[in-house]
C-alpha cells in the first residue's frame, strides 16, 4: 500500500488518508485503508509473483493496482490483474487515476492489466483461473461463477448480507483437488453487491 498512493484514487484529497471509507459518487465509497488492509492480508498468499487476481467493485482502481503490485513483484511478468465495476462512469474515472498514480503503461499489456465496466457477479471466464478474488460489495449470497473460476488452490474474499444489515465477511478457499470451504472472518458493513440473475453458491 506504500506503493500507491491513496490520494490519487480520491474526490476530495484533503481527506485522503483519513481511515475511513470516503464517497466516491453513485452512491458508492471508496473503501477504508484499513478494509483494504485487511482483504489484501487475506488474500496474501494467493497474491504472490505470478498469480492471477480479479477485484470485482474496482470503483476508485485502488485495490486492482494494489493487488496487480504484489502478482508482480520483483518484475515477475506472470502476475495479471483484472477489474470490473459496476458504474460505468466510475470505470473512466478509474483509469485516470491509475495513470496519474504512474501506472499508466500497465494498459500496454491488456493481457495481463484490465479494468472494465460490467456485472463482476459473473466474473471474467475468459481471463481466469484466478488464484485471489476480491468482491469490494456486499453480495446477497456468494455468486456460483466466481466460485467457478477459482484457481486451485485459490482464495475469494467476499462480503455477505443484506443491504445495510448484518454482512459478514466470508473466505472462500478452493484446494488443490477443487474442494471448496467457506468461512466468516469478521462483521463489515459495504454497500450493496449486485448479482440480477446470477446463480448463486450452495455447498
Ligand atoms: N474496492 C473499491 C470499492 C468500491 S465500492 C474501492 O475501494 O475503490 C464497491 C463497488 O462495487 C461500487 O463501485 C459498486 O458500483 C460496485 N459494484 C456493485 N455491484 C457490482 C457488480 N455486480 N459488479 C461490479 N461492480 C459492482
Amino acid at each position: 500500500m506504500r506503493l500507491l498512493d491513496r490520494g490519487n484514487y480520491v474526490r476530495n484529497g484533503s481527506s485522503a488518508y483519513m481511515d475511513s471509507p470516503q464517497s466516491i459518487g453513485h452512491d458508492v465509497t471508496i473503501s477504508a485503508p484499513h478494509m483494504h488492509a485487511a482483504a489484501l492480508e487475506y488474500l496474501e498468499a494467493y497474491l504472490r509473483p505470478g498469480m492471477r487476481a480479479l477485484d470485482l467493485g474496482s470503483g476508485t482502481g485502488y485495490l486492482t493496482v494494489a493487488m496487480m503490485l504484489m502478482v508482480t513483484e520483483g518484475g515477475n511478468q506472470d502476475g495479471a490483474a483484472f477489474g470490473i465495476e459496476y458504474v460505468e462512469p466510475l470505470v473512466p474515472w478509474s483509469i485516470d487515476n491509475i495513470r496519474k498514480d504512474g501506472k499508466g503503461h500497465w494498459f500496454d499489456n491488456p493481457g495481463s492489466f484490465m479494468v472494465k465496466s460490467g456485472d463482476g457477479s459473473k466474473g471474467w471466464a475468459e481471463k481466469g483461473p484466478f488464484h485471489a478474488i476480491h468482491v469490494g460489495a456486499a453480495a446477497p449470497k456468494v455468486p456460483k461463477p466466481l466460485v467457478d473460476q477459482l484457481a486451485c488452490p485459490g482464495r475469494m474474499v467476499i462480503p455477505v448480507g443484506p443491504r445495510g444489515g448484518s454482512q459478514e465477511l466470508l473466505l472462500v478457499d478452493k484446494d488443490v483437488a477443487g474442494n471448496v470451504k467457506t468461512r466468516s472472518v469478521m462483521g463489515v458493513r459495504y454497500v450493496p453487491f449486485h448479482m440480477d440473475g446470477t446463480e448463486p453458491y450452495t455447498a
